[in-house]
């Protein structure tokens, strides 16, 4: 049984969807106004990690992410860029959705955009007016937090305190401090949509729980996103969705731990950070997503170098079996061999009971290199493996440690990231490719004819050279 730690109730819960095989979770996405860093990506990273593990669990996961392609910071991205924020909010969605590939992090189900749900968005701030949660003032609809009494129920603040914290932002239009914008009159030269309260656009918290209530309806089981979200954005959510609906808005709220460098977070704002696509230029996805899931998802997660240099070399302890795995023969012999002792049912029973703690990741990974090393062990002291047993080796590697932490792919090549055999093959097609274009054809046909003596085949195409280990 999977238990996950519940923010709303602050305890371990067994996880019980609404749907018997279905599960429906709701992520929030990003502010499309710029690349986004390796901190963001810790909750991309582990959003796709609880998504994999729940699909191998058996459920059919219905996943939605969602883009904010209109906020403050995009139209001021737009004035600085000379271009409109519908530009800027293009560049950067197809930006984002680069480097989740290059993370492996899978797309989810939807990914809807607030700019094309202007309508529900609507919809929702007038079902609110209607059962009198907010006030329009000149244009600009606020939502009236004194009315929800619940208010603070999922971060665990209480209402007076907020009010004393939160005097310092004065807004005249506002009858607390507290209250926060569902539709934002357009102010002179900004983006704008007809509404029932003149030009204007959206707020920010609104869109989520206009989309979330879309796709996947009034109450959903898992809602998940980074600490900071929990307040104000998902306490205004809840206060939101709940008021509308009047109806429980989510089952199971998820929070992932910030990324921290030295010791603080990784902020745009700080400007402590570093781009995903910087990272991912240094290190494989497979490294980073080995040391984000040697972490648990709720604590702070520290990011730097040597850190990422150890994943890295723990990698390769993978890759040294995946190579021995892929000198086998294709297609491997059948029936010979003698069946070695090896009980493969242990290693996914405690995988399994890792990814059930609340998704242990740490202890998950632990697991995958016990069973590395004793299948090492399985290997040196047996001359005469049955073929089964690489197989189920195969089989294993490829469920867990691909299917859900994603940390290794069995797929990509023979020769797996992170060693420096990978990195010299490169270089070699790199310079035969130099050769080539010099017509030093004497020269390319020799580092050709050198990989392929080591074993290396190239292939070219019109997209460039790849390269496989010569199948025996
Ligand atoms: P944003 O684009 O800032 O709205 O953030 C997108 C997602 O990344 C949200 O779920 C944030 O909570 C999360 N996030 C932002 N900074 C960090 C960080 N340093 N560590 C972990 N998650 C973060
Ligand atoms: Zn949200």
């Amino acid at each position: 049984m999977l238990t996950i730690y519940n923010t709303l109730t602050r305890k371990k819960e067994d996880f019980v969807p609404i749907n018997p095989n279905e599960v429906r979770m709701y992520v929030c996405g990003p502010t499309v106004y710029d690349y986004f860093h390796i901190g963001n990506a810790r909750s991309f990273i582990m959003s796709d990690v609880l998504r994999r593990y729940l699909e191998y669990k058996g459920f059919n996961v219905k996943y939605i992410m969602n883009l904010t392609d209109i906020d403050d910071k995009i139209i001021k991205k737009a004035n600085e860029e000379k271009i409109s924020a519908k530009q800027v909010a293009e560049k950067y969605t197809a930006a984002f959705f680069e480097d989740l590939e290059k993370l492996k992090v899978r797309r989810a189900s939807i990914h809807p955009k607030a700019t094309e749900h202007i309508h529900e968005i609507i919809d929702f701030i007038e079902q609110l007016e209607k059962n009198g949660f907010a006030y329009n003032v000149n244009g600009n609809v606020f939502y009236d937090v004194a009315k929800f009494n619940e208010y603070g129920k999922l971060s665990g603040k209480k209402l007076d305190e907020l009010d004393a914290g939160a005097r310092v932002d004065v807004n005249e239009e506002k009858k607390n401090p507290l209250d926060f914008s569902l539709w934002k009159k357009a102010k002179e030269g900004e983006p704008f949509w007809d509404s029932p309260w003149g030009k204007g656009r959206p707020g920010w918290h609104i869109e989520c729980s206009a989309m979330s209530c879309k796709h996947l309806g009034e109450t959903f089981d898992i809602h998940a996103g980074g600490n900071d979200l929990i307040f104000p954005h998902h306490e205004n959510e809840i206060a939101q969705s709940e008021a509308a609906n009047k109806k429980k808005f989510v089952n199971y709220w998820i929070h992932f731990g910030f990324l921290n460098i030295n010791n603080e977070k990784m902020s745009k704002s700080l400007g402590n950070f570093f781009t995903a696509r910087d990272v991912l230029k240094l290190y494989s996805a497979e490294s980073i997503r080995l040391l984000f899931s040697q972490t648990h998802y709720r604590g702070p997660l520290e990011f730097n170098d040597e850190l990422l240099e150890s994943a890295k070399r723990g990698l390769e302890k993978f890759d040294n079996l995946i190579d021995k795995l892929s000198l086998l023969p294709n297609p491997l012999p059948k029936g010979e061999g003698i069946s070695p002792n090896f009980d493969f049912q242990s290693y996914y029973k405690n995988f399994e009971a890792a990814m059930d703690d609340d998704l242990n990741t740490p202890q998950a990974v632990a697991v995958l290199f016990d069973f590395v090393r004793d299948v090492n062990k399985t290997i040196a002291e047996n001359e005469n493996l049955p073929p089964e047993f690489y197989l189920n080796v195969k089989e294993f590697l490829s469920k867990t440690a691909q299917g859900v932490l994603g940390i290794i792919d069995l797929e990509k090549s023979d020769i797996q990231g992170g060693s420096i055999e990978k990195e010299l093959i490169e270089l070699l097609i790199h310079l035969r490719n130099d050769a080539r274009k010099e017509k030093n054809f004497a020269l390319s046909d020799k580092i050709r004819d050198g990989l392929n003596e080591l074993g290396i085949e190239l292939k070219d195409s019109k997209d460039g050279t790849t390269y496989k280990r010569a199948k025996k």
